[in-house]
């Protein structure tokens, strides 16, 4: 179990100050001058060193995405963006970063941006999180009259502002394009890659967007250093990660620990085990609602981290762990998301548009058995029509959950077609 004296987030759970005074009591916004002062490459090598893929979901890595940007202005500005939409039904760990621990992100801020040539950052946050948005922005207001922001920003010779923008609800906005054209006023709606934010992001100006989390862990990495960061958690899967557990447990949390920790750890130490035993755990979709689920038996020795998950047949995502016990209809519970992706769907491109409406009509038939056989094969070659066909990700994350459930528990869906025919609903509705 990761040890207290290892935790990035000390003030997770809001149990000590988030002003200025507490986070630096806690170590943050110290030698922060000196870090920048290294220089730029030196802080892009030591993020790389570190072995940091980025948290919002894809994993990416970090220190490599910003050697992407220009190392000399061709005259434009250029822009750090970070992703603070956290939509991802399941998914609140950036949340409790902003609300309790704003310090870390704001600093992370000025790092990350110094290290990318942009005096100035966007922070675009979730339109429901409007407590978040206030807690952050007391935190920016504060850094400000400081001296920690603005010119000459914490005495480290970089002047830099930093902006929060509100969203207004929409989870295709966490789509990093789609955000840009949100900050710029315009519908959320996704851009065309290439050309990739790094060219041509924000006002057409270079750009990189990066998750809450990523940005918010950097100071301390860089405080003591990539190899700390990399004790934890298998190789390529480096660091300490905070995991949101929510579901069939007995104690539901969002907690910092160590990649690569087993499943069974995690839901052992942190969420007072399943509900009624690991004999009652029936599914799990380990890493938000667009990655597929994992049968129980499958889950329980799995290890917590990209590459691992990646061989069960799921995605580590954003780390967001919905727990689904035996007393679960899955086939409703999976319904409910393709409901969820359909509404959000911008309706751009025509495989998302069409193929989440369609996906989502016949599993609404499958939840009642009313369909043949055959059409779970349709449904599934559907799915596979939509994934990778469309201008962004959210046509995978339709797709996905549907495969995934097909794949795991085909059998429930056609016993609850035949039993439908058989007139043997109402009984199996009993059980
Ligand atoms: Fe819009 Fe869906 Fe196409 Fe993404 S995949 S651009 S959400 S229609």
């Amino acid at each position: 179990m990761l040890k207290d004296q290892d935790r990035i987030f000390t003030n997770l759970y809001g149990m000590h100050e988030r002003t200025l005074a507490g986070a630096k009591a806690r170590g943050h916004w110290d030698g922060t001058a000196k870090i920048i002062q290294n220089g730029r490459d030196w802080i892009i090598d030591q993020m790389k060193a570190s072995g940091l893929r980025g948290r919002g979901g894809a994993g990416f890595p970090t220190g490599l995405k910003w050697s992407f940007m220009p190392k000399e202005s061709d005259g434009r500005p250029a822009y750090l963006v970070v992703n603070a939409d956290e939509s991802e039904p399941g998914t609140c760990k950036d949340r409790e970063i902003m609300r309790h621990d704003p310090h870390t992100l704001i600093e992370g801020c000025l790092i990350a941006s110094f290290a990318m040539n942009a005096h100035s950052c966007y922070i675009y946050i979730r339109g429901e999180y409007i407590r978040e948005r206030e807690a952050l922005q007391a935190a920016i207001d504060e850094a400000y009259d400081a001296g920690l922001l603005g010119k000459n920003a914490a005495g480290s010779g970089w002047d830099f502002d930093l902006y929060l923008h509100h969203g207004a609800g929409a989870y295709i906005c966490g789509e990093e394009t789609a955000l840009l054209e949100s900050l710029e006023g315009k519908k959320g709606m996704p851009r065309m890659k290439p050309p990739f934010p790094a060219g041509a992001g924000l006002y057409g100006c270079p750009t990189t967007v990066n998750n809450v989390e990523s940005i918010a862990v950097v100071p301390t990495i860089l405080r003591r250093g990539p190899e700390w960061f990399s004790s934890f958690g298998r190789p390529n899967n480096a660091g300490t990660k905070i995991f949101g557990i929510s579901g069939h447990v007995n104690n539901p949390c969002v907690v910092e620990e160590a990649m690569s920790i087993s499943f069974e750890e995690l839901i052992e130490k942190h969420c007072g085990g399943i509900r009624g035993g690991w004999d009652n755990l029936l599914a799990v979709i380990p890493g938000g609602s667009s990655v597929p689920c994992v049968r129980g038996e499958n889950m329980k020795d799995a290890i917590m981290d990209f590459d691992a998950l990646r061989e069960v047949g799921s995605s580590l995502g954003t780390a967001a762990v919905i727990v689904m016990d035996k007393q679960t209809d899955i086939i409703k519970a999976i319904w409910r998301l393709s409901k969820f992706y359909k509404h959000e769907s911008c309706g751009q491109c025509t495989p998302c548009r069409e193929g989440t409406g369609w996906m989502m009509r016949v599993m609404d038939r499958l939840v009642k058995g009313e369909a043949e056989i055959e059409e779970i094969d349709m449904l599934f070659d559907v799915t596979k029509q939509v994934e990778g066909h469309t201008i962004c990700a959210l046509g995978d994350a339709a797709a996905w959950p549907i495969q995934g459930l097909i794949r795991n528990f085909r059998e429930e869906i056609e016993d609850r077609i035949k039993a439908q025919k058989s007139g043997r609903m109402g009984a199996m509705a009993a059980e």
